[in-house]
């Protein structure tokens, strides 16, 4: 058998309801924050199947043992069933327990033996145990969720524990000794925990697979195994006898003619989780009191276990279960069934615990009071009250897991919803915001179309007048890659530019290095590095001249060139015009700069012949 964990949570099914932490009669779910699916804690859990009974959407998924039967069946090895008396409350659907006797052998088991003798065997022990009374209560160990909970959360309580086997191992040791110790033992039954249980044993009472009635019931399905197809079969030996009645809880007293007189017997029977729960915390804190035994299930009884087919009737169980055990009764062999109590006295029937402490410390009262502040339920520090919906009993207890490490505080809808109001709120002022910066957003981009648009016109325009000009003009970017060139600029640079431009219209996006030489296009270069720029500079181009202004548009980034065909009629009379202008006003001006030395020069000739004049007179005198 595989020791894998006895109940699984599968996120794709998971709606995170918190049903399963709710349920769960120890807190072996756990929720941690930033993982919101919870998680079983397989040491914490007791295999009561809470959890996977509250589970609506199907999450939860105990180990299988389906295959491990069809293994055990194929190996070829003798395979005994053991089945629990619950299994007629569980076949209401199949007309006679012959029948069902009759498919289980049709699966491939060589033996099909009844646990109702194994319950005889047990409750006979027990009679024997409770009715010596030596000063010490007990607690009844046929239930494995029970004793999985005292080993674990009740662990001082283990001695009270009664150190007797349960039916089901009773049973398996029976086998062994009536069919041989190779034989492999399958037990059939209501309870998941009971997987868990089988682990525990070997030897004699060893059980090699546990099978539950809902997988029974898939292996029935999936080969085709019907009650219409198939004859009586009885079950193999031992019968048993009043075992029958051990589905309801107080079965295996009646089995065995244990008081129940409420006046004069001295044990209690209770069944049902919180029934459960509250015994085992009562005899923990007041047998010295209640000095009575107790004889407790989980369930409602084996008859409504976790591994029952969904939806099941408990009374109608019940009635199943009565109305079998009279039929098993009406028809019993009471001398052989002496004959095998008398055979199987002997077997070992005694037990052990194993303590395994799963209880966590206790948070301090300042870590209890942080955590209660912090979800806002301060109030409740005292008052052990709360709405329950976070799987605890009050707020406190809520706060202790939370402290503890097994639940968060997300899990409090209170709290959750406070903070979802907020976030609402949050959220709401976050949308008018947006709302508004959205209207913003829609009139400046109104704007920024309409301005591109101009913008566009403008463009339009303004590349329709530069079309027009005789002078060619280009606008390159900081690549030297032509953004704009008119029809001038192209006709200048002549036939090569032409063919691009029927490629590319405009230049759109040419290299202007591959339309002009170097001397030419290093103008265009030093405008856009220098930022400065070049005036009616005299460019050599193929067999012409033409008159060259390059200036910055935006610093290192655009720069544009007026270029003009010195040779164009036009340009060429224009340029003669401005040249002869040029000429006529440096001319002027030398000669202006000529007359002015020679004034000056006669003015000082004058001065010198005045004086030589002006000399002679006065010699001439003498
Ligand atoms: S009950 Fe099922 S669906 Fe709900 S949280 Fe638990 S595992 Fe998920
Ligand atoms: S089986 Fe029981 S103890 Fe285990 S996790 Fe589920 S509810 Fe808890």
């Amino acid at each position: 058998m595989t020791d894998s964990p006895l109940f699984e949570i599968h996120r794709e099914t998971c709606i995170k309801c918190y049903s399963c932490v709710r349920i769960c009669p120890v807190k072996a779910i756990k929720v941690e924050v930033n993982n919101e699916f919870p998680l079983i804690i397989s040491s914490r859990c007791i295999g009561c199947g809470s959890c996977y009974k509250a589970c609506s959407p199907g999450a939860i998924s105990y180990r299988s043992s389906i295959q491990e039967t069809k293994d055990l069946i194929a190996s070829g090895e003798k395979v005994a069933a053991i089945c629990d008396p619950a299994i007629s409350g569980e076949f209401h659907d199949i007309t006679d327990y012959r029948k069902f006797v009759q498919m289980i052998r049709n699966l491939g088991f060589t033996f099909v033996t009844e646990v109702s003798f194994g319950v005889d065997l047990v409750a006979r022990e027990y009679k024997g145990l409770l009715e010596d009374f030596k000063g010490k209560y007990h607690i009844m160990a046929n239930c494995p969720a029970v004793v999985f909970f005292i080993e674990k959360y009740y662990p001082e309580l283990i001695s009270n524990l009664a150190p007797l086997v349960s039916p089901m191992l009773a049973t398996a040791k029976v086998i062994h000794q009536r069919y041989g110790q190779d034989v492999k033992v399958v037990a059939i039954g209501p309870c998941i925990a009971a997987k868990d249980e089988a682990l525990k044993f070997d030897g004699d009472g060893k059980i090699d697979s546990v099978l539950t009635f809902a997988e029974l019931r898939q292996l029935f399905t999936e080969f085709n195994i019907r009650e219409s197809h198939l004859e009586f079969s009885e079950f193999d030996s031992p019968l048993g006898n009043r075992g029958s009645l051990y589905p309801i809880s107080n079965g295996i007293l009646q089995a065995v003619d244990i008081s129940e007189n409420l006046l004069s017997g001295n044990i209690i029977t209770t069944e049902g989780r919180n029934n459960m729960l509250n015994a085992v915390k009562e005899i923990d804190t007041r047998i010295d009191l209640i000095r009575h035994h107790f004889n407790i299930f989980y369930d409602d009884g084996c008859l409504m276990g976790p591994g029952t087919s969904h939806g099941g009737e408990k009374f109608l169980r019940h009635t199943l279960v009565t109305d079998y055990a009279n039929k098993r009764l009406n028809s019993l062999d009471k001398d052989a069934w002496e004959k095998d109590l008398l055979e199987f006295s002997a077997i070992d029937l005694s037990r052990s615990y194993t303590a395994d402490d799963q209880r966590l410390p206790q948070p301090s009262e300042e870590k209890i009071a942080d955590v209660l502040g912090m979800i806002k339920r301060g109030d409740q520090a005292d008052n052990k009250i709360g709405c329950e919906s976070c799987g605890y009993d009050n707020c406190r207890d809520f706060a202790v897991a939370i402290a503890q490490g097994l639940a968060t505080t997300d899990m409090c809808q209170i709290f959750s919803g406070r903070n979802r109001q907020e976030y609402i709120k949050t959220l709401r002022n976050t949308n008018e915001t947006l709302a508004r910066t959205q209207e913003a957003l829609r009139l400046s981009e109104e704007t920024a179309k309409r301005e591109k648009e101009s913008q566009a016109e403008t463009s339009v325009l303004i590349s329709s007048m530069l079309q027009q000009l005789v002078s060619g003009v280009v606008i390159v970017d900081e690549n030297l890659r032509i953004l704009h060139a008119n029809k001038a600029f192209i006709r200048i640079l002549g036939e090569e530019a032409a063919m691009v431009d029927e490629v590319i219209p405009g230049l759109e996006g040419a290299d202007l290095k591959s339309l002009l030489p170097v001397h030419f296009y290093k103008i265009f270069s030093f405008v856009l590095s220098s930022d400065e720029s070049v005036e009616r500079k005299d460019v050599q181009y193929q067999e012409g001249m033409l008159n060259v202004s390059v200036f910055p548009l935006r610093s290192k980034k655009f720069v544009g060139g007026i270029i003009r065909d010195m040779y164009m009629p036009e340009v060429y009379k224009e340029q003669i015009i401005t040249r002869m202008n040029e000429v006529i006003d440096q001319n002027f001006d030398m000669v202006q700069k000529i007359a002015f030395l020679l004034g000056e020069g006669a003015a000082k000739t004058e001065q010198m012949l005045n004086a030589i004049i002006e000399s002679h007179k006065s010699q001439n005198k003498k």
